[in-house]
């Protein structure tokens, strides 16, 4: 895109000033893309870094060991008739962030303790982030063009009738910035249903936006809980490096993740993700505040228990840990052929997987369709 703008059009965009809300891959995305095309940009990002679900958590073993896990999504796909994204991946795999993971994966029946099926050639190909899956969002936040705001959430999104528009306010109320245009690459910033989870009503009023209003009202999601193990030892008897599980209530699928590359091979460090109907079962039971230190253990002995009944773990881990991911999947699309939801009037594009398909490559889809918006209607101006 870059390529195709004029000068002229191109010092258009570097007065214009956009606010990309959320530091996923699809935020992430919007934002280096915009910043390519000279529109100055400033990410905020409630978390303390980058990544949102492509978060990568460092740990602390009891003897004092650092463990990394890739605990969000363990990898992702992208189809070759999305160029765009495809052509994002290879210059991301040529800059040494990303990297093919060439495991063998398969599917594991706990009804039989059987292996079903071994993944085959000409699957899509797996790629990761290196040295971890948030490698990726942490690259394109540093963008030149790019300023990035962690631990800053947005609390509120005024629209004001003067030149420069958009006010935004954080959550303790202060105001962090005027802006032309606006980015929201969370449900949660836009949609009503996410106030039992966030506590607070979305920062952005849906009355300003009554065309769009209906899809944000409801956006189902699925829950997931990981569970974080390390082992000293290799667990022999598993010959694949990542398995979805049939058959099983509370276990979905397991990889191990210091075979990816650029990993630690100091433990071997597996990542169990569980079903969304045990995930459910457990939200009905605690509701979504934080959970106890009392209850992750429990989650955690339930999960590593399921794990150990597929007579596929011979070993004990020395770290074990659960988190829970109150809104790991959208279970609906919203924006199947426009990728995103756009107000031209308000320059308001929101973005992200929700919009496409629950996965990276959605993500990365609705983030280039967002920025793709701005800079039609920017340099239409
Ligand atoms: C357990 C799990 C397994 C998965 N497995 C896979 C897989 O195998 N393959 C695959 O392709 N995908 C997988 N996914 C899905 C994938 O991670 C997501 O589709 C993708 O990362 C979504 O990116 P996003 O930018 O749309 O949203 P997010 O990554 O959720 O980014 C949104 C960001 O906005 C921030 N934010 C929210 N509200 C505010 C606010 N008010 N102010 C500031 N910041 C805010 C959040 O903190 C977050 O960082 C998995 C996800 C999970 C959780």
């Amino acid at each position: 895109m870059a390529a195709t703008i004029s000068p002229a059009i191109r010092k258009q965009l570097s007065s214009m000033k956009v606010a990309v809300i959320g530091s996923g891959i699809s935020g992430a995305v919007c934002a280096s893309t915009l910043a390519k095309n000279g529109v100055s940009v400033t990410i905020f990002e409630s978390g303390r870094g980058p990544g949102g679900r492509m978060s990568q958590r460092r740990e602390i073993s009891e003897d004092g060991k650092e463990l990394m896990f890739d605990h969000g999504a363990p990898f992702f796909s992208v189809s070759n008739n999305n160029s765009d994204a495809m052509a994002l991946v290879h210059d991301w795999e040529s800059k040494g962030i990303v990297s093919e993971w060439k495991q063998v994966f398969g599917s594991f029946d706990f009804a039989s303790n059987k292996f079903l099926s071994i993944q085959q050639e000409g699957d899509a190909k797996k790629y990761v982030g290196v040295p971890g899956m948030n490698s990726i969002c942490k690259a394109l936040c540093n963008e030149s063009g790019v300023k990035s705001m962690f631990g800053s959430g947005i609390a509120k999104l005024e629209w004001l009738e003067e030149e420069i528009p958009w006010l935004l306010s954080d959550s303790k109320g202060e105001n962090v910035g005027r802006f032309d245009g606006v980015v929201a690459s969370d449900k949660s910033i836009v949609s009503p249903r996410f106030t039992q989870v966030t506590g607070r009503p979305p920062p952005l009023d849906l009355n300003l936006v009554t065309e769009l209003a209906s899809k944000l009202q409801h956006i189902p999601v699925l829950p997931c809980f990981a569970l974080m193990l390390a082992f000293k030892e290799p667990l022999s008897s598993i010959p694949l490096k990542g398995l979805s599980f049939k058959n099983s209530e509370i276990l979905s699928w397991a990889h191990c993740d210091s075979t990816k590359p650029g990993r630690s091979t100091d433990s071997e460090r597996w990542i169990l993700h569980s079903t969304p109907d045990y995930a459910n079962s457990v939200i009905a039971k605690t509701g979504l505040q934080k959970l106890s230190n009392e209850t992750l253990n429990k989650i955690s002995e339930e999960m590593f228990k399921e794990f150990q009944c597929s007579g596929l773990v011979s070993s004990l881990p020395f770290f074990k840990k659960a988190h829970r991911w109150g809104s790991a999947f959208p279970a609906t699309s919203i924006a199947v052929e426009e990728r995103c939801l756009w107000d031209r009037s308000r320059n308001l594009a929101i973005c992200g997987d929700f919009c496409v398909s629950p996965n990276v490559e959605g993500a990365i889809l609705s983030g280039l369709a967002a920025a793709s918006k701005l800079l039609q209607t920017s340099s239409c101006l």
